[in-house]
């Protein structure tokens, strides 16, 4: 394949512009990063499972309605998704206390909340990704009220549907963090539609029978079987063959 020119590196993927118009591909590297660069490692074959599983959801979420950037998976790293204008604002839902929210507010990590809570951060390496309030959002004009009304309904609505999908897998979903980003419809309309990644590296799961961490922070806190983790979470979702490893998906003819 011709070399295609790169637009964006983060800390988990690269962006390459797309062959099409309005399109880039995003290739899911193996890199691992922590506390806002503090940490850095390598989890093997990391970027290959977050393909697929971020493939698998986001073909889920597009079921029920959910717009996404997502177009079709390449190859075993790369995607080809839509160019989004991407809205600064992670977006993260709590369903049980875990991470920043429990040490912020001194809530044992674990306790189960009374409801679901959507918190939003300014998306910024400089600034380790502040907790904002939608007055931030509005008068700095990341996003509009309308944008903010269309994304807290879809952000509900996957909590519900990804909530249901771990759980008839042995997984409480915990927590995560989404992302959106704004197109021009065929109408000339603008849409805004959910973008980036859904694996284990933007979300908590626990496993419900022993409480075990089956995402990043197996990698954040030094608990080790980081890989063994995303590939169960990936066997669990059906995406992984019972008995396969990582290496088998990876020497699979691709697309
Ligand atoms: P916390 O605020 O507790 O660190 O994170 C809450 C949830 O959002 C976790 O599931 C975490 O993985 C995800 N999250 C928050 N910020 C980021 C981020 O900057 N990058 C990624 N990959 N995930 C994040």
């Amino acid at each position: 394949m011709a070399r295609r020119r790169q637009v964006y590196e983060g800390k988990a993927k690269v962006i390459f512009e797309g062959p099409e118009p309005g399109t880039y591909v995003a290739y899911f590297k193996d890199d691992a990063t922590a506390f806002n660069n503090k940490k850095r490692g390598t989890i093997t074959g990391k970027g290959v499972l977050n393909n697929r599983i971020t493939e698998f959801l986001m073909l889920r979420l597009h079921d029920i309605g959910i717009p996404t950037h997502f177009i079709r998976r390449l190859n075993m790293r790369e995607q080809l998704i839509r160019q989004v204008e991407i809205i600064p604002v992670e977006v993260i839902v709590r369903n049980v206390a875990a991470g920043s929210m429990a040490k912020r507010l001194g809530i044992p990590e674990g306790t189960p909340l009374p409801r679901s809570i959507v918190e939003y951060c300014y998306k910024s390496d400089e600034l380790d990704d502040p907790l904002i309030a939608e007055e931030h959002i509005t008068a700095f004009g990341w996003a509009n009220p309308q944008d903010i009304d269309d994304f807290m309904a879809m952000t509900l609505r996957i909590n519900d549907f990804l909530s249901g999908v771990f759980v008839a897998i042995g997984l409480k979903l915990v927590d995560f963090k989404l992302e959106f980003g704004r197109i021009v419809d065929e109408n000339g309309d603008v849409r805004v539609i959910l973008a980036d990644e859904l694996s284990p590296d933007n979300m908590r799961l626990w496993d419900i029978q022993t409480g075990e961490k089956m995402d990043k922070d197996r990698f954040r806190r030094d608990l080790g079987n980081v890989e063994e983790a995303y590939q169960e979470v990936a066997r669990r979702l059906g995406i992984l063959p019972e008995g396969a490893d990582v290496q088998s998906i990876r020497d699979e003819p691709t697309d």
